[in-house]
């Protein structure tokens, strides 16, 4: 009988999925991220092992878990807690859950950028402490969004539906960065490409959805803010260490840029010092994809990746 370990409680869905092939399931009874150690301690023996992004799984944890080990299913699109050449040389699959995240990140990124702009976190604040006093001409003033320039960097699933959302709900001039250009999209999207430095100095929001790999690592530092306009917006729902956030505490600080929102960190969970202190950056604790719907699918497509390969086969979703 193949064995399964589940290194974190998930929706249902995918679980029962597993247990109606009739697997030995075991999912972990820590409400909590387990060490490296954790994952070899009860992972040992597994032909699967179904793992989240915060679970980091290098060399070691694979030849902890032993030979046996088939497939390790990430709960997530992003895949950059895995050592992927590590898994690739053992034989091990590893899969993903792209696209069914899309819809929530999308929406994530959009509820971001407006929460921003029009100031709603930091007034909501205002409004709890009892310090609103009646209407003002110039309370909270913020930055309209229609007719604005939005930047996508990384026209990917995500920044691709960022770009349809903003273009056709608010009139939005969509220009975008990519490291492959896609002139079809261009044309059926109605979008413009542009080098980096160029985008950072037109776009009014600048919003990231690379993967987190070596040359995403830091693609926005010092030099890339400094680039932006005064009255600019960053907004990063991709992975935190792909913006150097000391950089960026300097420049959200020194007002080089006027405000920020993130749902990821370079250091998650913690936040660089100075972070959350400023008033005028909106933090999420990545939680894009955090709709009961695409939870339950992540769930399902994580577990349907495993029978694949235990069936005999390869995984849909399958990264390497
Ligand atoms: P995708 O693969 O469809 O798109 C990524 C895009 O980035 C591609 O177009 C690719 O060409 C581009 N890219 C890659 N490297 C680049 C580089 N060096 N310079 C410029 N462009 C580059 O991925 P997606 O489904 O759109 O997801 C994007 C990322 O969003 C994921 O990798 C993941 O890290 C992140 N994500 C975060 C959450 C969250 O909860 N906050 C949820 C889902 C995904």
């Amino acid at each position: 009988m193949f064995k399964i370990f589940i290194t974190r409680k998930i929706p249902d869905v995918g679980i029962q999925l597993l247990k109606d092939k009739k697997y030995d399931i075991v999912v972990s009874r820590f409400d909590r991220t387990l060490t490296s150690r954790e994952i070899i301690k009860y992972a040992k023996g597994v032909d699967a092992l179904l793992c989240l992004l915060t679970d980091k799984i290098n060399s070691e944890v694979m030849d902890g878990i032993g030979k046996q080990l088939k497939i390790i299913a990430n709960y997530a699109v992003g895949v950059d807690n895995i050592d992927l050449e590590a898994a690739k040389s053992r034989g091990i699959m590893v899969s993903n859950t792209p696209g069914i995240l899309t819809e929530a990140v999308v929406e994530h990124t959009v509820a971001l950028l407006f929460t921003a702009v029009k100031r709603i976190a930091e007034a909501d604040r205002f409004t709890r402490a009892g310090k609103f006093n009646g209407w003002e001409p110039m309370l909270f003033l913020g930055s309209g969004v229609s007719g604005k320039i939005l930047g996508i960097i990384g026209l990917g699933r995500i920044g691709g539906e960022v770009a349809k959302r903003m273009r056709d709900g608010f009139n939005v001039r969509i220009i975008y960065y990519d490291q492959v250009r896609n002139e079809e999209i261009e044309k059926s999207l109605n979008i413009e490409y542009f080098d980096l430095e160029t985008l950072l100095k037109m776009a009014d929001f600048v919003s990231i959805h690379v993967p987190l790999l070596p040359s995403t690592r830091h693609l926005i530092g010092e030099q890339e803010l400094k680039l932006m306009k005064p009255s600019a917006y960053l907004i990063n729902t991709s992975r935190g260490p792909v913006v150097d956030e000391k950089a960026l505490v300097e420049a959200l600080k020194n007002k080089t840029i006027r405000g920020a929102a993130l749902d990821v960190f370079e250091f998650e969970p913690k936040l660089s010092s100075g972070l959350a202190k400023l008033n005028n950056v909106v933090l999420t604790p990545h939680i894009a994809s955090a709709t009961e719907e695409t939870r339950g699918k992540m769930s399902e497509m994580a577990a349907q990746n495993i029978i694949d390969v235990l069936s005999g086969g390869k995984p849909k979703n399958i990264v390497v």
